[in-house]
């Protein structure tokens, strides 16, 4: 990445002073957490526990099924209750991204994310997109500031890192991640349950959407979509209102640039991902819909019916993905 960002020393000392005098801390993540979140609110929520903080850990979608293996994940809630001395924001790209936690207050304190499409909204932004996740960043601040990785922080964090890497085999990964993550390991993180947990279990109704997900699949050449519609998951009984990361699985399938799917929220609106080879930038392309993301990753939620946003998406995507193309 040309433009990376790395983070200013005197802004991250700073920050890191604000959280340590503050005693009443919210910390929040995104809406449909996936495990970078729950890792890194816990995580963090945690370490500054054990410094007798007390912590507010909001998702405002609460926190689904899969991740309440991870200690800590009982103290989560909707929404936040009563006044803080300091609000953190971890792994959103912007604040639309948090639900409805803040209304009353919108400015949050701490912004702290490895997006390189992050908006800057906070007082104190601590972004680093070379960051493999915000799990990455948080193992590498905490410790530096005298914030404690017990073993139940390093459980959350390494499972962020892993989650957010697929594995380790994401192409930003880079050796500080590597060493970051063994550090988690000697703290305490069981790597092979982590990996087991969040990458390869899952649920025989999450298997069954695999398959309705499987037979909608099409192809344009190199760009393969498919989508799961709400009455898709009524008919297997998939609880979650995700893709229960079947675009993880078709993004292993050989000689294809661009994968997209669309899921029907059941609130007017659609989320789509979309996943890429190297060359082609499908934040650039989720940012017209509003969303955002990284190179090889990104979503948008928009609004309007399934049939019709898949055709926009589509019609854009290849547009986009062309004129990529001629550039390069
Ligand atoms: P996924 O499509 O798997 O939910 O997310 C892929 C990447 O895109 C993640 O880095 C996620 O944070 C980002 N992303 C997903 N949905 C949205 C969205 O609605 N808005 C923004 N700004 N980013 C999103
Ligand atoms: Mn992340």
């Amino acid at each position: 990445m040309s433009d990376a960002q790395y983070m200013d020393e005197t802004l991250l000392k700073g920050t890191f002073q604000e959280i340590r005098s503050a005693q009443r801390i919210l910390v929040i993540s995104h809406i449909r957490p996936d495990g970078d979140a729950v890792g890194s609110l816990i995580g963090l929520g945690l370490s500054l526990q054990d410094l007798d903080k007390e912590v507010q850990m909001v998702l405002s979608d609460g926190i689904p099924g899969i991740f309440r293996h991870l200690p800590g994940s009982d103290q989560i809630q909707k929404q936040a209750i009563g006044n803080f001395d300091l609000t953190m924001v971890v792994d959103c790209s912007d604040l639309t991204r948090i639900g409805d936690v803040l209304t009353g207050k919108p400015v949050p304190d701490v912004n702290l994310d490895h997006h390189p499409t992050n908006t800057k909204f906070a007082r104190y932004n601590l972004v680093d997109d070379t960051a493999v996740a915000t799990a990455e960043m948080l193992a590498e601040y905490l410790p530096k500031f005298g914030f404690p990785i017990s073993n139940q922080v390093a459980e959350a964090l390494l499972f962020g890192m892993i989650t957010d890497t697929l594995g380790f085999r994401t192409n930003n990964m880079t050796p500080k991640a590597m060493k970051i993550a063994a550090k988690l390991m000697e703290a305490g993180g069981n790597l092979p349950e982590l990996y087991q947990r969040g990458l390869l279990t899952r649920s025989f109704e999450g298997a069954r959407y695999w398959g309705v997900g499987l037979s909608n699949l099409e192809r344009d050449g190199r760009i393969i979509w498919t989508s799961l519609s709400l009455d898709d998951r009524r008919s297997v009984g998939y609880p979650g209102r995700d893709d229960a990361d079947l675009i993880n699985f078709l993004s292993t399938i050989d000689e294809i640039d661009v994968v997209i799917i669309f899921v029907e929220q059941g609130d007017g609106h659609v989320k789509v991902s979309w996943r890429s080879q190297p060359v082609y930038d499908v934040s650039q392309v989720a940012s017209i819909f509003d969303g955002g993301g990284h190179s090889a990753a990104a979503g948008a939620t928009i609004k309007g019916d399934l049939k019709n946003i898949q055709e926009n998406v589509i019609t854009t995507t290849k547009t986009m993905l062309g004129l990529m193309k001629d550039s390069t």
